[in-house]
């Protein structure tokens, strides 16, 4: 299968493709559910739209050079009623001024220069992956950019019973790994480039921060993605029945009480 930008996050690229969402999708430890995941890539489920996902999608427009086009194209990111009728809606304004942070540094424009929205696909593991790098400069660095509510919170892993930071808790450890290793392998060389993240906060100002991940890292990263691939294909494929994890979204939609609880199932942790 050939992947465009407007079929890469289709149902078939999905089927034929991993990605490092998806991946994350099957894993408790990334928020993911191996039922959800499962009901979602068979079309079963739709999760619903999150408005975080639209002011991603404004920000990533404009790193493309696309804003306005991305603009026209979507009427629902103005108000329709009230006073403030045909302006942009006041976190899509917001959104403007991230751009505007990242816009005024030298630094940041360096680092999300060069080719745009560059899809590749290699095999890891065993499956074919695909991954789209966000701003790609051949030979010297790529670069992944994120909207984020704050880089400064710590989050409780209840499986390994340690907090983390923002960047281990979303998993963005193992998809800078992830792009790092096929884009080595789409490129043919034996060294791996160093993966860049570019972070705006939606805080007001906003902050941002340009954060690289180092050849450790990536192994890292690559070695976690190991651990977990062979549950995940035994699933995909369907060879192994997806356990459900009575949390998510997907699974409270479908929930049916089988057993009763006792109260000291309810704890903090
Ligand atoms: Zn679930």
């Amino acid at each position: 299968m050939k992947l465009t930008k407007n079929n890469y996050y289709s149902q078939e690229a999905n089927l034929h493709y991993m990605s490092v969402s998806q991946f994350k999708s099957y894993l408790p430890s990334y928020g993911g559910c191996e039922a959800g995941a499962m009901a979602v890539l068979h079309g079963e489920y739709v999760r619903e739209p999150v408005e975080a996902f639209m002011e991603g999608h404004y920000l990533h427009a404009w790193n493309e050079g696309t804003l306005d086009d991305f603009r026209a194209d979507n009427p629902e990111l103005y108000a329709s009623r009230g006073k403030t009728a045909g302006q942009l809606k006041a976190n899509f304004q917001h959104c403007n001024k991230m751009i505007e942070v990242l816009e005024n540094d030298p630094m940041v424009m360096k680092a999300l220069a060069g080719q745009k929205e560059v899809i590749m696909t290699a095999e890891l593991f065993g499956i074919k992956w695909k991954v789209m790098l966000d701003s790609y400069q051949p030979g010297i660095l790529f670069a992944d950019l994120k909207a984020m509510k704050e880089m400064d919170g710590k989050f409780w892993n209840s499986e390994m019973g340690v907090y983390e930071n923002f960047i281990d808790h979303y998993g963005y450890n193992l998809q800078m790994a992830v792009y790092a290793e096929v884009e080595k392998l789409h490129a043919g060389r034996s060294e791996w480039l160093l993966p860049h993240m570019v972070v705006v906060t939606k805080q007001k100002p906003p902050d941002h921060e340009i954060i690289y991940f180092d050849f450790d890292d990536i192994e890292q990263g690559l070695y976690i993605v190991g651990k977990h691939i062979e549950r995940v294909k035994a699933v995909k494929s369907g060879e192994v029945e997806p356990v459900r994890c009575e949390r998510c979204e997907y699974c409270r939609s479908t929930k049916k009480i089988t057993r009763i609880k006792h109260f000291s199932e309810f704890r903090l942790y």
